[in-house]
Parts: structure tokens; C-alpha cells; sequence
């Protein structure tokens, strides 16, 4: 039942994300200039780096290869 419960979160979260009239947008994702990940972007391709794949799975970017901008 647990999996229901999560289906229909998700859902409303789906629509709920749905709401905003105008789209927002696009976000393009934070890559660190140079990284591997920005160099196949900027090639009009998508990083194969097991770990920047895996990331991109869950929607994010790789961390191992985009560090967080140092201040
Ligand atoms: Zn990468
Ligand atoms: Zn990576």
C-alpha cells in the first residue's frame, strides 16, 4: 500500500507542478565550465560518465565532476 500512497504523491505533485500559467524557463543545468559534462553539452551531446549518467537519472548533475563554485 506504501506504493500507492507514493504514486499518488507523486502525482499531485505532478500537477501541482502543472500549476504556474506562464512556463517557467528552462533551466539549464548547472555544469562547471570545462567539465566533462559542459564539454559534451557544448558539443550537442550528453555526458556517458557512469557517474554524471546516474546523476542526470535523478536529475541532477554530477557533483564528482561539477564541483560546487568555490567562494
Ligand atoms: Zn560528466
Ligand atoms: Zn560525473
Amino acid at each position: 500500500m506504501r506504493h500507492l500512497a507514493l504514486l499518488l504523491a507523486s502525482t499531485v505533485l505532478l500537477f501541482a507542478a502543472d500549476k504556474p500559467a506562464a512556463a517557467p524557463a528552462k533551466v539549464a543545468p548547472k555544469y562547471q565550465e570545462g567539465s566533462c559534462c559542459d564539454k559534451a553539452t557544448k558539443r550537442g551531446d550528453k555526458c556517458n560518465h557512469p557517474c554524471c549518467v546516474k546523476a542526470a537519472k535523478v536529475g541532477k548533475v554530477c557533483d564528482h565532476c561539477n564541483e560546487p563554485v568555490k567562494k
